[in-house]
């Protein structure tokens, strides 16, 4: 950093969305004095998109709520917030960065928060389809909002988190619903068969005609390019009023790789999060970093991983270095069934389960390898989820028939392990 003082640096945000609000505002917080500049590509000021896909979508949220800070905060902290603006490139011998309306800012500290674009459907003809909807802005979900009428029947294609937060959703506005996975199981990437069973069964008797094993095989679409029908791998035809493709997430690399920066699957980061030049950081869905526990390189797509990670960039670009070692967790609403997750559920060689996936609206799922808990799955049950929080952190070896055993409280296991985890 050139500035003497690391509170008088000046840093540039690429991308408003969690983790660029959140990095301006944690430096502020912390006593930073030089410039801070927040570019969005996107028209609203940096805002939160968990409830994108639920309240807001409902209609139970309002537009204010989703802002991560009202404007005026912005203002009275002397934070630059550069909306509708594209970065089109990074000079990083000048520490310059180019934006789209012919202007550049100079910085000492830049951080790339440019987050991530919905996967396509691999379907060229479909650009441009009217109906046709992916999730990932507030935009995108008032376009699909206003397609949301009692009785139309929406496709949902995809059966991770958004296809199903949709589905919910969809079904308590009063739609038909039909959603189809490509794999023999929904939630597949980031959950144990239990979890997915559990899931597939509360869509269906809430309504939903949920396919597993499937996908669209041709789509018809009318003279307004409007799809109308849509014919399935099982050789179902459907009639469809909206179609929603819920179906991974593509990070934004290209800035960073146009720039010269180690990119692999997202911006390639060290434990600080500085990439692979010292005066660049990257966080949230874009940043690829080296977990805690040594397993290697992951990528979160969640927002407790922006918002800390922002965190930890600003402690570091003030000059109190800190790795970013946080457990992951994440949470996912549908119908009257909170999913909180705690842990990362890649490495496992047993899953516990407490509950039965068969019958209920709560479940917990334990993930353990060699014996040690690794992550764990709750739904419905917060009190539980508090206690697994623990457990998954200290990674103690539990005896399994105590975790299944729905008798034995969570507490009281964190109570009988030794004092040493
Ligand atoms: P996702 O988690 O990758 O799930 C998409 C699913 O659709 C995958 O199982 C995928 O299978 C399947 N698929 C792909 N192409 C398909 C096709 N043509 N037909 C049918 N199924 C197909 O992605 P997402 O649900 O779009 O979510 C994007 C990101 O946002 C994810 O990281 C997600 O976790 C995150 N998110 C999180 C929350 C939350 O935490 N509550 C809420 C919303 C979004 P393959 O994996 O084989 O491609």
């Amino acid at each position: 950093m050139t500035a003497a003082d690391p509170l008088d640096v000046s840093v540039v945000v690429i991308g408003g969305g969690q983790a660029g609000g959140e990095v301006a505002a944690s430096l502020r917080l912390a006593g930073h004095r030089g410039a801070i500049t927040i570019v969005s590509d996107e028209d609203s000021y940096p805002y939160t998109r968990p409830p994108l896909s639920k309240g807001y979508l409902l209609g139970q949220t309002e537009r204010s709520e989703l802002l991560l800070r009202d404007e005026q905060m912005y203002r009275s902290h002397a934070i630059e917030v550069r909306t509708g603006r594209h970065a089109t490139s990074i000079d990083r011998r000048a520490r310059r960065v180019g934006l789209d309306d012919g202007t550049d800012l100079g910085y000492d500290a830049l951080v790339l928060a440019t987050g991530g674009r919905p996967r396509h459907l691999p379907h060229p003809e479909l650009d441009g389809a009217v109906n046709l909807h992916y999730l990932r802005t507030l935009e995108d979900v008032d376009r699909l909002r206003d397609g949301f009428t009692v009785g139309a029947h929406i496709l949902i294609i995809g059966g991770g988190y958004i296809g199903l937060e949709v589905a919910s959703v969809a079904r308590r506005r009063g739609l038909e619903v039909t959603l189809l996975e490509a794999n023999p199981r929904i939630l597949s990437r980031v959950a144990a068969e239990p979890t997915s069973e559990f899931f597939t069964r509360i869509h269906r008797e809430e309504g939903v005609d949920l396919r597993v094993d499937t996908r669209v095989a041709e789509y018809v679409l009318d003279a307004t390019n409007r799809i109308v029908e849509v014919v399935l791998t099982d050789g179902h035809r459907l009639a469809v009023d909206l179609v929603l493709a819920g179906i991974g997430l593509i990070p934004n690399v290209e800035l960073a790789e146009t720039a010269g920066l180690a990119v692999e699957n997202g911006i390639l980061v060290d434990t600080g999060l500085r990439t692979s030049d010292p005066h660049v950081f990257a966080i949230g869905d874009v940043a690829r970093f080296p977990a805690a526990d040594g397993s290697g390189m992951r990528r979160l797509e969640s927002m407790p991983n922006a918002a800390e990670q922002a965190r930890v960039v600003a402690d570091n670009i003030l000059g109190n270095p800190r790795p970013y070692d946080a457990e992951p967790w994440f949470w996912s609403d549908q119908y009257d069934v909170k999913l909180q997750v705690t842990g990362l559920s890649t490495f496992f060689d047993e899953t516990v389960v407490r509950g039965d996936p068969a019958s209920g609206r709560s479940l917990s799922v334990f993930y353990l390898k060699a014996g040690a808990l690794q992550a764990a799955d709750i739904a419905s049950n917060p009190k539980e989820f508090a206690a697994a929080k623990r457990l998954v952190a200290s990674r103690a070896v539990i005896d399994p028939a105590l975790l299944a055993d729905p008798a034995v409280a969570l507490r009281d296991i964190i109570a009988a392990l030794p004092a040493s985890v």
